[in-house]
């Protein structure tokens, strides 16, 4: 499939925004109303990014205003938790809805009175036949469907039946409400659609005061027009039922006639974005919750630590495309780490300890760097970073018996510590199983702050955290959820996830201001990627998520053209 990325659509501006301009130009409207319309049924995702980024923005934008409206039709599956869950997520990433904060339940008595309406005028009628001889009378693409034997009942009939299953007369199931449109029309949705069914259940608003809720078709265009909502932004996949939509808005006495239009859903390679899967992770335990940092949900990202910043830039640059498409997932990472490579402080922690003496600094002794936050950005200010005689490194930054490209640390080699001295390594300790247990090494106290006064240079520089001062951290890799591209084009789901998406590294050691800075912020540690600190810590043991690794494999896909490469350490 193509993708959309490659040539990415001027700042801001797609077809939808233009007809919203040619709208007003028209004068059709005076100000812009959207709505972000979730049903509250699950997490939300980084596909509804999209749509909340499209819906607010373009009410930020024209000046108008964008309401957040819960699809709360369908009470078997909804709870309070989720509506909690989408008022946080979309504050997150930095919307506010005002007090335009509405329910489609909120309008489920002029709804009713609307379906009378139709009822009056003859264009709806309650139907007993059972739902899967219904479905197999709806016909197909080929075949024009049949009409129901209780098509033609009188009004008053209706009425009556219709009473009566609001009043919750019948069991679940045993009747529903048809508006009476064609059944031999060419587009399905318009061969008379369900507009009410009988559901003896508690919804999390209205209690029990409702045995028939309306459908998601019914609903949402007239709570639309009640809103006086100017432009309906949904996913394609709703295209089939704009007829359906119009059809409503043309045989009800509603107050506005909004405008739906259909932009393609956001797909991402190695990601499921669909409530019903994601849900199914989550209740068989495949993963640890919603906001596990492997899901693509709004709170595992946020958990991961990606930026909303970074979020509604990545919205950005997809754009609003007609067509569906896939987006690589490196595409995504990308925009996170340029935007982290900005603005996260930089720290050090050494992920697979390795511990170093030096033998010529003093026991007990121990002094303070300054190392800035941020190399290119002064604002950032600076952080003291303790040193002393026993310090660790990285277990990847030493060979004993180093190939040709090999430049960092070996027996007899001078490497410099980030910020602190030259050192070098004069020998090597082992275990009886001839495994490498630390290194001993000497320093050049003539370079504190780590250049030489003769201008020797070395060929590498090494992050490094002090023995004695360190933390204890675990540290969380997260890979792909999946283990292909397409997860289920071949088969189930389930089948596809990826065995090795969660790995834990225990005995990491990091340095000490990462357990009394800011809890919130997403840093760099020094050579090894974005991390930020999970939930789960506590006082005595820190624990990290990476957000994502510092290697660019999108810069990489792009030919190495774009930016965003990590500034490394001299
Ligand atoms: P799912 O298929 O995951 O259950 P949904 O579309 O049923 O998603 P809703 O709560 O109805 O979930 O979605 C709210 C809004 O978000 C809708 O307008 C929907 O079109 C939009 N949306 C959902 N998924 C995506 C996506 N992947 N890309 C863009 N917009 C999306
Ligand atoms: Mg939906």
């Amino acid at each position: 499939m193509p993708s959309e990325t490659t040539a990415p659509p001027e700042a801001g501006r797609d077809f939808i925004r233009e007809i919203i301009d040619a709208d007003l130009a028209a004068r059709r409207h005076q100000t812009v109303v959207t709505r972000f319309p979730p049903e509250p049924n699950g997490y939300l995702h980084i596909g509804h990014a999209k749509s909340i980024c499209l819906n607010f923005g373009v009410a930020q934008e024209f000046g108008g205003r964008c309401h957040l409206r819960f699809d709360d039709t369908n009470p078997t599956k909804e709870e309070q938790e989720f509506i909690d869950a989408i008022e946080r997520d979309v504050r997150w990433l930095g919307f506010d809805w005002g007090k335009h904060l509405y329910h489609a339940s909120d309008y489920f008595e002029q709804l009713y009175e609307w379906a009378e309406h139709l009822i009056g005028a003859g264009k709806a009628y309650v139907d007993d036949t059972p739902l899967d001889e219904m479905r197999a009378m709806r016909g197909s693409l080929t075949e024009p469907g049949r009409h129901s034997r209780f098509r033609d009942r009188s009004v008053d009939e209706n009425l009556d039946l219709f009473r009566r299953m609001r009043a919750g007369e019948f069991p679940n199931g045993a009747r529903v409400l048809r508006a009476k449109i064609d059944m031999a029309a060419g587009n399905m949705n318009l061969r008379d659609p369900v507009l009410y069914r009988i559901l003896h259940a508690t919804h999390p608003r209205t209690g029990t005061a409702w045995s028939i809720y309306p459908t998601y078709d019914y609903a949402h265009g007239q709570s639309d027009a009640i809103e006086h909502i100017t432009h309906s932004l949904c996913t394609l996949e709703f295209a089939d039922h704009q007829p359906l939509y119009d059809w409503f808005l043309d045989n009800l006495p509603v107050p506005s006639r909004p405008r739906q239009i259909e932009f393609a859903r956001l797909n991402i390679t190695y990601m499921v974005l669909s409530k019903r899967f994601l849900t199914e992770l989550v209740q068989k335990k495949h993963v640890k919750g919603w906001d596990d940092p492997r899901m693509p949900t709004l709170a595992g990202l946020r958990r991961r630590g990606v930026p909303p910043e970074a979020l509604r830039e990545f919205v950005r640059r997809i754009g609003m495309a007609r067509a569906n498409s896939i987006i690589e997932v490196a595409m995504f990472e990308h925009t996170v780490r340029e935007h982290l490579n900005r603005s996260a402080p930089r720290c050090m922690a050494v992920l697979r300890p390795l511990k170093l003496v030096i033998e010529n600094y003093p026991e007990g002794q121990s002094e303070e760097f300054e190392i800035a936050n941020h190399p290119e950005n002064e604002a950032a200010g600076a952080r003291k970073v303790p040193f002393s005689r026993e310090i660790y490194i990285e277990r990847d930054d030493f060979m004993e018996d180093p190939p040709k490209k090999f430049f960092r640390l070996a027996p007899g080699r001078e490497v410099r510590l980030r910020g602190a001295y030259l050192l070098t390594c004069r020998s090597v300790t082992k275990d009886a199983s001839g495994a490498i247990t630390e290194l001993r090494c000497t320093y050049d106290p003539a370079t504190r702050g780590g250049d030489a006064p003769d201008g020797r240079k070395v060929q590498s520089t090494l992050h490094w955290v002090s023995a004695a001062h360190a933390v204890p951290a675990e540290i969380r890799i997260y890979n792909p959820l999946f283990s292909r591209p397409d997860p289920g084009a071949e088969g189930e789901l389930l089948d596809d996830l990826n065995p090795n998406s969660l790995e834990t590294l225990s005995g990491a050691q990091v340095e000490p201001s990462l357990a009394t800075n800011n809890a919130e912020a997403t840093f760099q540690f020094e050579r090894q990627g974005y991390f930020c600190r999970d939930p789960d810590s506590t006082r005595g043991r820190l624990v990290f998520n990476r957000t994502v690794a510092l290697r660019d494999t999108w810069a990489k896909v792009q030919g190495g053209g774009k930016p965003g490469t990590p500034a490394k350490p001299r």
